[in-house]
């Protein structure tokens, strides 16, 4: 190994306390999402800690996207460090927000409480060690090289956990990932430091209503139950759509192997009559159901055409309303992402694998998640495609009573980073 590789993991491995420490802080800071509690809090936080380390700090409020408001401002941090010569800029983002807390937890969620080499709370592990470490190995590559060649940003980021509109995206409009601003991009999501996500599979959410004709429920024959048509739909989906997802395999290296091909998820259902209130004790009332709708997750490949994807559905629909007399339906589009997957050759994801060469002496894997990040909009709206996730974390711990991480693998992934920096600047 070279002086430089050693310095830097050696400036790392010295900080391996302020590593758990500013863990701590982060989780501390009780980032939940919905609603979008103490966000400024934590960025006037982490802005004020960085900016005495000499980061150039800059705090966004992304007004007017979808959730901000007064009561629950959506704030961002992006902080930078200019190096001493010009060269490329690398930017490690993670968002800073978390899950509910749930049911099942053994540990104060927001304690941070350190046993047996791990720090538990709520978005230890998704993703507030990612940040930490990222920041860390930002700090100590810098001391290992003050004349380095570029910059070095860290954003802290809003709104990941429900779709990044006030936080990535809202930074990616503005010219915050443009390819004149920033080359490479890191994201510190919980993927095993042994790890290189490359990208993500395309999503559609669509919401399907079948229509009827409410009547009394003891001469339904005088009504059209809408609930009706829509069981007719999903025996359709179990017969023709179901089948057809199974067969369509993609080459994305997908984790885990379920998600290799395409997926559809029925979020939700709701026919009829509204769900009573809480506490409601009576009886519901006889009546034909005159509408039913249920929300459609479907998760596509890289090899499928989203307009295909959109297709299947309404041809479906389309065979059910030829054999159905009195079948009438809408579908309302939500939400789309296409799917991305950097290439294996670009700059930012070579100089990762070899870092973990270094710091682990083993090749890493590379995946695609099965499930969307912030890399869709630094990719879609920044149009910055050497973009990767690479953190420490188990991925199965997300969003998980007893969410943890550990403190070995955030020392590691630290030592990851900073030597992608070296290579880098
Ligand atoms: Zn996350």
């Amino acid at each position: 190994m070279t002086d430089l590789t050693n310095n830097v993991l050696a400036e790392v491995a010295a900080r391996r306390d302020e590593l758990v420490a500013l863990t701590q802080d982060l989780v501390r800071i009780p980032t939940l999402n919905p609603p979008g509690r103490d966000y400024l809090r934590l960025v006037e936080w982490l802005g004020a800690r960085m900016q005495a380390r000499g980061w150039q700090v800059e705090r966004i409020r992304a007004e007017g996207a979808p959730g901000d408001s007064d009561a629950w401002p959506r704030w961002n941090l992006v902080a930078r460090y200019e190096g001493g010569r010009p060269g490329d800029c690398v930017h490690f983002n993670g968002h800073h927000d978390v899950v509910e807390v749930g049911e099942g937890w053994t540990r104060d969620p927001f304690g941070a409480e350190v046993v047996g080499g791990r720090i538990y709370g709520r978005g230890t592990c998704d993703m507030k060690g990612g940040l930490a470490s990222a920041i860390i190995a930002a700090e100590a590559f810098i001391a290992a090289k003050p004349d380095f060649a570029g910059a070095i940003e860290v954003s802290a980021t809003a709104d990941e956990e429900s779709g990044g509109y006030g936080g990535v995206a809202y930074l990616a409009e503005r010219g915050y990932f443009s390819p004149d601003r920033v080359q490479h991009v890191i994201i510190p999501e919980p993927l095993n430091k042994d790890r290189i996500c490359l990208g993500h599979r395309g999503v559609w959410w669509a919401e399907i209503e079948t229509k009827g004709r409410i009547a009394h429920g003891s001469m339904p024959f005088l009504g059209d139950s809408a609930i009706r048509h829509m069981g007719a739909v999903l025996e359709e989906m179990e017969r023709s759509l179901y089948p057809l997802l199974a067969q369509k395999r993609t080459d994305m290296p997908v984790v885990p192997e379920g998600a290799k091909q395409s997926t559809l998820n029925i979020n939700s259902i709701h026919g009829g009559e509204a769900e009573p209130a809480p506490g409601f004790t009576g009886f519901p009332a006889p009546c034909v159901a005159d509408r039913c709708r249920i929300v459609i997750d479907r998760r596509f490949l890289i090899e499928e055409d989203i307009g295909d994807v959109k297709d299947e559905v309404c041809t479906l629909m389309e065979r059910v309303k030829a054999e159905r007399p009195g079948f009438d339906y809408e579908i309302r589009e939500l939400h789309e992402v296409i799917p991305t997957m950097t290439d294996r050759d670009a700059p930012v994801v070579r100089s990762t694998a070899d870092a973990i060469e270094k710091v682990l002496g083993a090749q890493p894997d590379y995946v695609v998640s099965p499930g969307t990040y912030d890399q869709k909009h630094i990719d879609r709206i920044g149009r910055l495609h050497n973009c990767i996730a690479y953190g420490p974390g188990v991925l199965d711990l997300a969003h998980q009573p007893d969410e943890w991480i550990g403190i070995d693998d955030m020392v590691d992934s630290a030592g990851v980073m900073a030597l992608v920096l070296a290579e880098l600047l």
